[in-house]
């Protein structure tokens, strides 16, 4: 009895500081990016999928405690994929007591017509979602359109890009659609999947299986997120160091002729704002910085019967 009394608090402790990290990650996104301002209305946009049950219940803390004022709409898009639970997210949003639409529109039946079997059908399917949930946020009135996106999702991204696209290129935190009108923030930016998926999994979310419409998941994303992991597991904190390096660009130490001036650069010039020259230096690499994180084992197993103390 004293045991499990022992184990009981020891996961209560872990739970409560896995939350506040979450928290606090989330906090710091949206002030270091201007995500959310006094009077905003923002619409979280719900899979069904342990990130956007995590993003709309970190956010609907924070609109509690927050020193602004903003509004929460909770949208899911039914895409009349076979087999979509439709009572699931309803029901859960009741209990949770959240304004929330849920839009109905076939575009499994769209995309279905549209693309060749065997042909990959992603594309088309997310160009009709984006446009649903922008006349979606229209229709509410939504100012802000959160989405679940994580620094892992970010990673992967990025390095998709370089390997794929020829680009150093991301996920923005938050971003203007092309016609100046919706406002798209990311505020899990700062979060790691691996807190996302202890938490969801602690909190019991009704997760909604992502694999309904039958698509062959993105095997080229799938390839970038095993690589990523295997550092990760090879490499505690790379992933960190990473992540870091994606908020610290030194534009004159990259090659981009478009985003610095090397043409400019003369004799006896200004160095200000200018990183200065190491061309003859040995490159120093500062030591890893981990976070202040829990670094216990911590299983999945162990957080399923957590329940929330806040
Ligand atoms: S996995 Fe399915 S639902 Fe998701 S974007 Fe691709 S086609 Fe659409």
């Amino acid at each position: 009895m004293t045991d499990l009394t022992q184990q009981e608090k020891k996961q209560t402790y872990h739970f409560n500081k896995l939350q506040k990290r979450l928290r606090r990650n989330v906090g710091n996104a949206i002030a270091d990016f201007g995500m959310i301002e006094d009077g905003d209305k923002v619409m979280v946009c719900l899979s069904g999928g342990k990130d956007s049950y995590t993003l709309l219940d970190i956010l609907l803390n924070l609109q509690q405690n927050a020193p602004i004022h903003f509004d929460i709409v909770a949208v899911n898009l039914d895409q009349k994929q076979p087999g979509f639970p439709e009572h699931i997210l309803p029901t859960y949003l009741q209990e949770i007591g959240v304004d929330y639409k849920i839009v109905q529109e076939n575009t499994y039946g769209i995309v279905k017509e549209k693309i060749p079997e065997g042909k990959t059908t992603c594309s088309l399917c997310s160009r009709l979602r984006r446009g649903i949930l922008y006349r979606t946020a229209t229709e509410l009135g939504a100012t802000k359109i959160a989405l679940g996106h994580h620094r892992d999702d970010m990673l992967a991204t990025l390095f998709l890009n370089m390997f794929y696209g020829g680009k150093m290129k991301s996920m923005p935190p938050k971003l203007i659609s092309d016609d100046g009108k919706q406002i798209v923030i990311r505020p899990l930016a700062y979060c790691k999947e691996k807190d996302i998926e202890k938490y969801a999994m602690a909190k019991a979310f009704p997760i909604i299986p992502c694999n309904l419409c039958g698509s062959q998941p993105n095997l080229q994303r799938q390839v970038v997120k095993e690589m990523l992991n295997t550092w990760d597991r090879q490499y505690p904190g790379r992933l960190e160091t990473m992540f870091s390096a994606m908020q610290n660009i030194t534009l004159s130490h990259m090659c981009d002729p478009s985003l610095f001036d090397f043409k400019g650069i003369r004799h006896g010039q200004s160095l200000e704002g200018i990183e200065g020259d190491m061309a003859f230096d040995e490159e120093q690499i500062p030591p890893m910085q981990f976070e202040d994180e829990d670094q216990s084992d911590f299983s999945h197993q162990e957080m399923i019967s957590v329940k929330e103390v806040s």
